[in-house]
This record gives C-alpha cells, sequence and structure tokens, in this order.
C-alpha cells in the first residue's frame, strides 16, 4: 500500500507528517474528491430535492437519486429500500418506533446481543418502556465472541425483534448474522442489523445476510457527516406507518389528518 499518496488523499493529513489518526471507527477523515463532489453540489448544484419542477430542483433531485442508487447496488439491495436518514442512531429509531412501538406489546420480547453500541440498545429501551415488551440478550463468551449456545433457548415464539451488531465497535467481533437471521426467522421473528462498523469494512449483501433491517453510517465510511442510510426489506417498509411527520413523506394533507408516500419518502420527512 502506498502510505504516501494515500496520506495526500486527505487534506487535514496531507502535509501534517505527525499526524497520525487512528480513529477512523469513530468518525474517518474526508478525501479529497468526497470534499469536492461536496463543493460542487453547492456552487452547481444546490436546490431542495423533489421539490421544484425547476431546472435546478430536477438536477438536485437526479443527483440524489443516483446516490441512493449507487447506495442501492453497494448493499445488493433495490432502490426503493434505501432510507436516507442522519446516522446509525436515527435509523436505529426508526425501526424502534415505526416498527417497534406499533408491533410490540406486553409479553413480547426484543433479543439484542451483550455487545450492542448504545445506539443499538437504547431505542429498544425507550420502546419496551412504552409498550412493555421485555429486552433480552444473547450473552458473551470470555473470547468476546456471540454465546450462540444460548440462542436456542432464547429464540422463542415471545421473540418478535432481534437486533445485532454486525461488527463490535468495541471487540472487532464480526457476529454470524446470517446463521443468526436464519434461525430468527424460524420463530418469525424481524432482524435488525447495526451495520455501522461492518459497511466500512466488509462487502455487505443485505439480502444475503436474511436480515429485515441495515443501517449505516456515512461518515464513518469517508462521507460527510449527517448522511446515513437504513436500508429495509421492501415488504417490511410497505407495512410500515412513518417515523417523523413533514413535508415529502406525505401524500395528501387535510388539516386534520394526512394519507402517507410510499416507501423510502415515507421515511423522509423534510430536507
Ligand atoms: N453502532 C455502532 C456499532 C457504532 O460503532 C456506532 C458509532 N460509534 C454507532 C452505532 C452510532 O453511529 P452514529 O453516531 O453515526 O449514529
Amino acid at each position: 500500500m502506498d502510505f504516501t499518496s494515500l496520506r495526500e488523499a486527505f487534506p487535514l493529513i496531507a502535509g501534517r507528517p505527525g499526524l497520525v489518526y487512528l480513529d477512523s471507527a469513530a468518525t474517518s477523515q474526508k478525501p479529497k474528491r468526497v470534499l469536492e463532489a461536496l463543493d460542487r453540489y453547492y456552487k452547481e448544484l444546490n436546490a431542495n430535492v423533489h421539490r421544484g419542477a425547476y431546472r435546478l430542483s430536477v438536477a438536485a433531485t437526479e443527483a440524489y437519486e443516483e446516490a441512493r442508487r449507487r447506495i442501492a447496488r453497494f448493499l445488493g439491495a433495490e432502490e426503493r429500500e434505501i432510507i436516507f436518514v442522519r446516522n446509525t442512531t436515527e435509523a436505529m429509531n426508526l425501526v424502534a418506533y415505526a416498527w417497534g412501538l406499533r408491533n410490540l406489546k406486553e409479553g413480547d420480547e426484543i433479543l439484542v446481543t451483550e455487545m450492542e453500541h448504545h445506539a443499538g440498545l437504547v431505542p429498544w429501551h425507550l420502546v419496551a418502556g412504552l409498550t412493555g415488551a421485555r429486552i433480552r440478550a444473547i450473552p458473551l463468551t470470555e473470547e468476546g465472541r456471540l454465546d450462540l449456545s444460548a440462542l436456542d433457548t432464547l429464540l422463542t415464539e415471545r421473540v418478535k425483534v432481534v437486533s445485532v451488531v454486525h461488527m463490535s465497535n468495541v471487540l472487532g467481533t464480526i457476529n454470524p448474522v446470517a446463521e443468526i437471521a436464519k434461525k430468527a426467522k424460524e420463530v418469525g421473528a424481524l432482524v435488525v442489523v447495526d451495520g455501522a462498523q461492518s459497511a466500512p469494512h466488509l462487502p455487505v449483501n443485505v439480502k444475503a445476510l436474511g436480515a429485515d433491517f441495515f443501517a449505516l453510517s456515512g461518515h464513518k465510511m469517508l462521507g460527510p457527516t449527517g448522511a446515513g442510510v437504513l436500508w429495509g426489506r421492501y415488504e417490511v417498509l410497505e407495512g410500515m406507518g412513518p417515523f417523523l411527520g413533514g413535508g415529502e413523506m406525505i401524500r395528501e394533507v387535510h388539516v386534520d389528518r394526512s394519507t402517507y408516500a410510499p416507501p423510502p419518502q415515507r421515511f423522509e420527512a423534510g430536507t
């Protein structure tokens, strides 16, 4: 690997030989071509997407939708399954509230793991508090792997959702998500994957994982802060109500009620 040209690609690092940045798992530095693309957007294309019939707005919308197509290809998904959010945290909250709040009840269980990031845990705490569902966790072995021998006892018909981190931000462990998803499907549970650390490091094909949701943060994978993605299986998204309400996610609006656009727009309220 040519470290000199690699360092040159990152303006913040280039020309600072003393600077060694090893915190990319928290947030990555941004390459010149990403910064240039952002700059070009604001100088040449900036307009509100999906809001105007004038040429600039149409061009901005096309660029936005091209980004959606590329993300879909990157994840092995369909375009209509890609929802733009702020980050993994918002993606996990979207699933917990838009799916969990409406589908969980007392007696149901949410199965997580003992290595979840707070973003994969706290949204479930909040929704469990509102629905009466209970949270259980797959324990860890001494080597920091998931103790899958516990899965057969934990995965009962009561489990309605299994929410698991693909790659741990603390341990680096890569979890066997496809295997877990297969077992979760046998009891009819929904599978949510926190891909914040795996999407930057592993080839990901969401269909091969057998999950229903996959969340990632652009800022951990050379992209700008404030742009993340939630992939959701279309049949599941179609059956869900919105998370946030506002412009762009509606079909019809009256003073006292509204109807909602199909996914992914249903989940992309506001600009
Ligand atoms: N999940 C994992 C595994 C993470 O490492 C992180 C970031 N440390 C998050 C979720 C949350 O990401 P964000 O702050 O971009 O929402």
